[in-house]
């Protein structure tokens, strides 16, 4: 039987939190191979339904609930697969997953991974490279938390992603701003309505001084299969963490590759993660690799495009959706060829109001692909408060620097149009509510 017959009988359920461009590359993956796709999400509302499949409404932050729905949907509606999209959809996946009878890692183990405290208290038990680390509730006095804390750290809270609200501090000062700062974002409504549990605690973990790298692999039966390490060429020393530029191959030395890969697989055989799509960062320095994170989904927003597979250059989604269905091709080899991408900044929170120089920034030779996700006249947060990037640059050439100087030459040309938000205080005491982004 062809793939396409084989793949046209199968059907996957995508479980996403954020409906929008990275949710439809992963449905037109599947429509390319003639799958069916049957979308969960916690914003059913939100859903424009563009494959006219009925999604089916979920509450992420209730896995079990979750994962029961699922399994009562089955009943009516064959489900093969499960992938998760984004870190939030994880526990109910691999719940839904063993309920099923679908290959997946265990709930238990992509629980720990779902907590940055549970999951550091796993890879110390482990004896694996994390920082020193404590956590402590909001409703502590930081006074009294700043005895523990040693300089420089970094905080932040358990459950996020992209960055969120995790800031260094130096010092007794700015860990005290960071900790009121992480307090206010908490306090938004955007996150109040996630309901994740412990939304009060955060973590402080010792600042971990290197390069940064980001590992896409996937795991099959516990083994980890690389797909690409990238390095991240921006020095990330903080106070924020906004992600821009990741190029593959990497420019580390063979043995710092090993180091990486050697902590990548003890890191997956610690936490007991057995299979699916893995995104895990690495710092390095003369102490060797340290762990920032691991996590049982792909790599977020379009970033999976720059990767391509086979002589057919299938993309990382394609690769990825055949993965867990266990059709043909999901062995393909990545391309040798240099990529990058650039996740475009955010250099201000304001109304985004639409952006020039697009079309001298795509014509920079080895600029690929530019795409704005984000849509005019709509909000966007700078770091720390921001999790979502104005969109993406890709870019292909003959040896990763120069596909990172492309990437750098392309995002100088476009001159990006944010406006302050004017913010409403107050009628009477003109404060600011909690929460609202400082411009
Ligand atoms: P998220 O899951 O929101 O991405 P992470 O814990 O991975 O949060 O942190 C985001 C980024 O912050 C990392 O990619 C890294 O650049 C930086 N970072 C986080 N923890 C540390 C640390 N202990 N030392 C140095 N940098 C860190």
């Amino acid at each position: 039987m062809s793939l396409e017959n084989k793949a046209a009988k199968k059907h996957l359920l995508l479980l996403t939190s954020k409906l929008g461009y990275q949710a439809r590359s992963f449905a037109e993956a599947a429509a390319r191979l003639g799958i069916t796709v049957v979308f969960g999400s916690d914003r059913c509302h939100q859903l424009d339904d563009p494959w006219k499949d009925a999604a089916l409404p979920l509450h992420f932050e209730r896995p079990e609930e979750a994962a029961a729905e699922i399994v009562r949907a089955a009943a009516s509606q064959p489900i093969d697969a499960i992938l998760a999209l984004g870190d939030r959809p994880t526990i109910a996946a691999a719940r839904a997953a063993s309920a099923l009878g679908i290959e997946y890692s265990p709930p238990e183990a992509v629980e720990t991974c779902r907590s940055k405290l549970r999951q550091r208290t796993v890879l110390r038990a482990a004896g694996l490279p994390v920082p020193e680390f404590f956590s402590f509730t909001l409703r502590e006095e930081p006074r009294n938390v700043l005895a523990r804390v040693r300089f420089p750290c970094v905080v932040k809270p358990l459950t996020l992603s992209a960055s969120q609200g995790v800031i260094r501090a130096n010092n007794a000062e700015e860990f005290t701003s960071a900790v009121a700062r992480i307090r206010a974002l908490l306090e938004t409504p955007e996150l109040q309505v996630t309901r994740e549990p412990e939304l009060h605690r955060l973590l402080v973990e010792g600042y971990i001084p290197g390069r940064e790298v980001a590992v896409e692999g996937v795991l099959e039966d516990g083994h980890l299969r690389i797909l690409a390490l990238f390095d991240k060429p921006d020095s990330l020393e903080g106070p924020y963490f906004e992600e821009s530029i990741y190029v593959t191959p990497s420019r580390l030395t063979e043995a710092e590759q090993q180091a990486i890969a050697d902590c990548a697989r003890s890191c997956v055989a610690a936490l007991e993660l057995t299979h699916g799509p893995l995104h895990a960062e690495f710092r390095i320095n003369p102490a060797g690799p340290w762990v920032i994170e691991v996590q049982p989904r792909p790599i977020g927003g379009l970033c999976s495009r720059v990767l391509r597979f086979g002589p057919d250059k299938i993309l990382l989604e394609d690769l990825l959706v055949r993965h867990v269905l266990g059709l043909e091709g999901r062995e393909l080899e990545r391309e040798d060829a240099a990529a990058g991408v650039m996740m475009i900044p955010v250099p201000a929170s304001g109304i985004f109001e639409g952006v020039e120089g697009s079309e001298e920034a795509s014509g920079v030779p080895g600029i690929v692909e530019m795409e704005i996700t984000t849509r005019v006249h709509d909000y966007i947060a700078a770091w720390p408060e921001g999790a979502s990037y104005l969109g993406f640059l890709f870019a292909r050439a003959g040896s990763p620097q120069e596909a990172e100087s492309a990437l750098r030459v392309a995002h100088a040309k476009l001159r990006l149009d944010i406006r302050p938000r004017l913010p409403v205080g107050h009628p009477v005491t003109g404060r600011l509510p909690a929460g609202l982004p400082r411009e």
